[in-house]
């Protein structure tokens, strides 16, 4: 039996540049969406996935250059509406059905997002993708897992990363980083460490929203965690 019933996958816009460190894979994009058929099909979890965008455009970066920061983010917002539509594309492939609900109202390319509707597509066994964020400038993808996992009662957040879970210390720069087990939300906060930013986490702990961090390229392991197996960092 599956740990969790409803869940809110975040996969970063980098990780579906797969290797590229740009743009969008697309082989990379069809392993996770035939990975994430398996599991809604096996497990019948519901799952809503919000995406990032930074692999192609984000906002802080274009205030770095000297845009003005709300543009900037609209712009990554957008960024995210072409990813979530990548996604949805790879997944329908695989025979799952799934809608794309968006926060800024594009009506000729997705439905807006309205939250009974989301909550009554994955009753449907339907997945879900959040596109465009919160709407908001001046808020992230994380902030917006967080939001919609308190609106839709999702049991929990699965944060699918580059790395394998929460360390001390970046493991790519330090070889004796320690992988933390269990966090409080409160440690993430005092210590400053990068499983989510602060609004997410604050979000989070408000609500009582656990948050799993584990490694995206393990195949397996987002199973893992939806069926309550030890995977990464649990958040709680
Ligand atoms: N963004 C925003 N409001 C939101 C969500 C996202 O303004 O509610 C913008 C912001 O500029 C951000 C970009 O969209 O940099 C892409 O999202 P994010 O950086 O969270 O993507 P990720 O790091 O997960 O790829």
């Amino acid at each position: 039996m599956p740990e969790f019933k409803r869940v809110i996958l975040k996969l970063s816009g980098e990780a579906l540049a797969g290797n590229r460190g740009y743009g969008i894979d697309p082989e990379f994009i069809a392993e996770i969406a035939r990975e994430i058929k398996n599991i809604v099909e096996e497990t019948k979890v519901e799952m809503a996935i919000v995406v990032g965008g930074g692999n192609i455009f984000r906002g802080i970066a274009g205030a770095a250059k000297g845009m003005d920061r709300g543009t900037a983010d609209y712009m990554g917002m957008l960024a995210t509406v072409i990813n979530s539509l990548a996604l949805q594309d790879a997944i329908e492939q695989e025979g799952l059905d799934t809608r794309v609900l968006t926060a800024i109202e594009m009506r000729q390319i997705a439905e807006p997002y309205i939250r009974r509707r989301a909550i009554r597509h994955l009753e449907k066994g339907r997945v879900v993708i959040f596109a465009s964020g919160t709407g908001n400038p001046f808020f992230s993808t994380d902030t917006t897992a967080a939001l919609r996992a308190a609106e839709i009662g999702a049991d929990a957040i699965l944060m699918a990363k580059n790395v394998d879970g929460v360390y001390d210390s970046d493991p790519e720069k330090n070889p004796n980083a320690v992988k933390f087990k269990e966090l409080t939300y409160i440690e993430v906060l005092k210590r400053g460490l990068k499983v989510m930013d602060s609004t997410a986490i604050s979000l989070c702990m408000d609500n009582k929203i656990p948050i799993l961090v584990f490694g995206l390229k393990e195949i397996g392991n987002i199973k893992r965690a939806i069926m309550g197996e030890e995977v990464g960092t649990i958040v709680r």
